[in-house]
């Protein structure tokens, strides 16, 4: 009989990726309410020492497979292995984040498996017939739609910054269970070999604590370099409207919004975007919101917690002025 809630864990250079931990504490929660353990699976090469953090984040059963192939994630190897663990493990759920790896990986996981997926979910909880129901925007964020399933297991990709991460508690202990690789030759259809990591000293988009995004108000590319001075300043990452991103001032991978990232940092600066639903959809759960625009009519004013009316390229430069004094 299918059981448990298992969290598929991404992990970087050995680095636990947030959504992962988020993952776990949701999970965590729903496991305390219903008695479903969390089961983890971590896979990766020298990931020994990633078990003690996931225990400590909320699985009750750490599952780790480490093998030199499974080092970088590759669709084939990944999707090889899981198939045959869940398969064999038999969880109620499978959780995946919704990241570039979970969008690769969860659809192929889902089809070998023969379930269906609910991607790109906002919330998630328990629910006394199905065990799990999903949420997951539609119509560009105007719906919601609620997806469950009687098949076993359950999949969903769940959006980054959906949930919080619980404080780590280290005294919890986890059954860690270390299980083989077994890769199927006719998987390896494509070799990894090399990873190509564009160099940035700033945080992640997703995983920063503060952002500095820019929009069409930035004029062109050329001048965000005064987003990225005040970026620099106080440790933040830069972001922008999808209005900048299709006029090709930024990469997609800038872009927060609907059809770009979602983002939950501690402070979000807002230059010259004015508000759209689909760019609030992005990132309108910031715990706090600055904008800068010059329309004192602007949208964004609506969902800020502090509002400058004004031109940004006097703003911006100012307040990097202000908070150089303050860090230095
Ligand atoms: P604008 O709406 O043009 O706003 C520019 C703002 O800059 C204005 O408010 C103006 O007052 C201000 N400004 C101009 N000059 C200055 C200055 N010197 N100083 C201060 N302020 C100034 N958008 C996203 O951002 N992310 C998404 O993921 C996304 N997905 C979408 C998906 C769909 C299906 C659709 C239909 C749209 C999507 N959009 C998305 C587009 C969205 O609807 C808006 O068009 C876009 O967000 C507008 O970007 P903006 O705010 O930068 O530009």
């Amino acid at each position: 009989m299918a059981k448990g809630i298992m969290i598929i864990v991404e992990q970087r250079n050995l680095q636990i990726r947030k959504v992962s931990l988020e993952l776990l504490s949701q999970a965590r929660k729903i496991a305390d309410a219903t008695g479903e353990p969390v089961v983890a699976v971590v896979l990766g090469q020298g990931i020994d020492e990633l078990a003690a953090t996931v225990a400590a984040s909320g699985a009750d059963k750490v599952i780790l497979i480490d093998d030199a192939k499974l080092a970088e994630y590759t669709t084939g190897a990944y999707t090889s292995v899981l198939n045959k663990l869940i398969r064999k493990e038999e969880p109620q759920a499978v959780l995946i984040g919704n990241t570039a790896v979970g969008k690769d990986l969860a659809p192929r996981l889902a089809q070998r498996l023969g379930v269906g997926l609910a991607s790109d979910c906002t919330g998630m909880e328990a629910d006394s017939n199905s065990f799990l129901t999903f949420k997951r925007p539609i119509y560009a964020g105007k719906a919601f739609a609620h997806l469950t399933s009687n098949v076993r297991p359950i999949m969903a990709t769940i959006r980054p910054n959906t949930f919080p991460v619980a404080a780590p508690d280290a005294a919890r202990q986890a059954e860690v269970v270390k299980e083989a690789a077994e890769i199927d030759a006719a998987d390896l259809v494509a070799i990894l070999k090399e990873v190509a990591i564009a160099a940035s000293k700033r945080p992640e988009l997703t995983e920063a604590n503060i952002i500095v995004s820019g929009g069409r108000g930035m004029k062109g590319p050329e001048n965000y370099n005064i987003l990225e001075d005040l970026a620099d300043v106080v440790g933040a990452a830069v972001g922008a409207s999808r209005a900048a991103v299709d006029s090709g001032w930024k990469e997609h991978k800038f872009q927060v919004g609907q059809t770009g990232k979602t983002v939950a940092p501690t402070l979000y600066i807002a230059c010259g975007i004015s508000g759209a639903i689909q760019h609030l959809a992005g990132m309108g759960s910031s715990k706090f919101i600055v904008a800068i625009n010059k329309d004192p009519e602007a949208n964004i004013f609506n969902v800020a917690d502090y509002g400058i009316v004004g031109d940004l390229f006097e703003v911006v430069p100012l307040l990097t002025e202000e908070f150089k004094k303050l860090v230095n």
